[in-house]
């Protein structure tokens, strides 16, 4: 490191420090001192905004206060309380890391980064924070704000996973007693003040030692990715009622929505019209093994993934004979199983609306 970059770094250090100790923001987490209760966090508050993940921590916390109780708990609980929260897979590895902390580490956190890699779902960002969080490790924690302060401060041409770990380091370097508090004033700065469109400069600590603001290149800071166009899948599902119950599948535990339980339904060609019954018929005799009447459309679903577009026309159908046959898991749920079993928010919302009961497919659900 050059002197004149050791001298940035610790300007730049001091002054980020002295403005976030003068802060006090309202974050449930931040005051724990509990290494699994910023695991829990850290991992909630992933790709999503803290307001969001405010009651999910609050209801998770109170439900599996310690790693124990989350490691102990059925899948389907753990999920139903992430229900609506996204990127599910999330959840099933947060519960796979309690599992291996009880099982393998005595049920502590391992107190290294390079432990935390260890368990299931756990990254460098992670690790980093709850390393420096919870343990008071020199490591870094580079997650998306992260990222945009470092490149701009330091007019990152090549803001690569590598230059920014160097740099991180390099910060935490300057004041190694408080690791925690360094990475977190850096994300913090990307997510109030140096935030992608309109960074406000004139309000920022570090503003005198910023390099993209002196040469003006704050636009080119971070380096954009380039995002395919998303595009459009469709799908036909069938809410398919016999006597009060209607027949739920829960998806492949590693794909999409994994381990959630979801309406019965098949893909549709984007380019074409609606099905017929007829054919959505044997679509689903074919896939369940069930012989059903579809009925009359009872809404449409419009969601937008991370990755592409999603559109699914929903039916009401009857049962009207033969044994389910699937090699995922499949129940005849009652209204309580609706309650109890964690679906998809789209799912969420008809149910809530009481178009998945049968015979009360009349209220209007909104599109997400
Ligand atoms: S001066 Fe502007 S671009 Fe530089 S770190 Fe601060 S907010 Fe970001």
């Amino acid at each position: 490191m050059s002197e004149q970059t050791a001298d940035r770094s610790t300007v730049l250090v001091d002054r980020l420090l002295a403005w976030f100790d003068q802060r006090d923001r309202d974050v449930p987490w931040r005051t724990e001192a509990d290494p699994f209760a910023i695991l829990v966090a850290e991992i909630m508050a992933q790709q999503t905004r803290i307001e969001t993940v405010r009651p999910y921590y609050a209801k998770f916390r109170a439900r599996f206060p310690t790693v124990v109780d989350l490691a102990e708990a059925d899948q389907d609980e753990v999920l139903r309380l992430w229900e609506g929260l996204g990127y599910y897979a999330r959840a099933r590895n947060l519960h796979a890391a309690a599992k291996a902390i009880v099982a393998h580490h005595g049920s502590e956190l391992p107190r290294t980064a390079e432990g935390l890699r260890g368990l299931p779902g756990v990254g460098p960002y992670t690790a980093g924070a709850v390393a420096s969080l919870a343990f008071g490790a020199v490591e870094p924690a580079v997650d998306g704000n992260a990222r945009r302060v470092l490149s701009r401060a330091f007019d990152l041409e090549n803001g690569g996973p590598t230059a920014l770990d160097r740099t991180a380091r390099e910060l935490l370097h300057v004041c190694p007693e408080r690791p925690g508090a360094v990475n977190q004033a850096i994300m913090d700065l990307g997510s109030e003040i140096c935030v992608p469109k309109r960074p406000v400069c004139d309000s920022c600590p570090i503003s005198s030692v910023c390099l993209a603001l002196g040469r003006g290149t704050i636009a080119l800071r971070p380096a954009r990715k380039t995002r395919p166009k998303k595009p459009l899948r469709r799908g036909a599902a069938v809410i398919i009622a016999k006597g009060t119950d209607v027949f739920v599948v829960q998806r492949p535990r590693n794909g999409l929505l994994g381990g959630l339980w979801d309406f019965p339904n098949v893909s549709l060609p984007v380019d074409e019209g609606a099905p017929t019954d007829a054919w959505l018929e044997r679509e689903i005799e074919s896939a369940f093994g069930l012989v059903v009447s579809v009925g009359r459309p009872i809404h449409t679903i419009k969601h937008t993934f991370t990755h592409f577009f999603f559109e699914l026309s929903v039916c009401e159908a009857e049962w009207r004979r033969g044994e389910a046959s699937t090699s995922t898991q499949w129940l005849w749920a009652g209204p309580s199983d609706l309650q109890r079993l964690a679906f998809p928010v789209y799912h969420r919302r008809m149910i809530e609306c009481g178009l998945a009961e049968p015979g009360h497919h009349s209220r209007p659900v909104g599109t997400s």
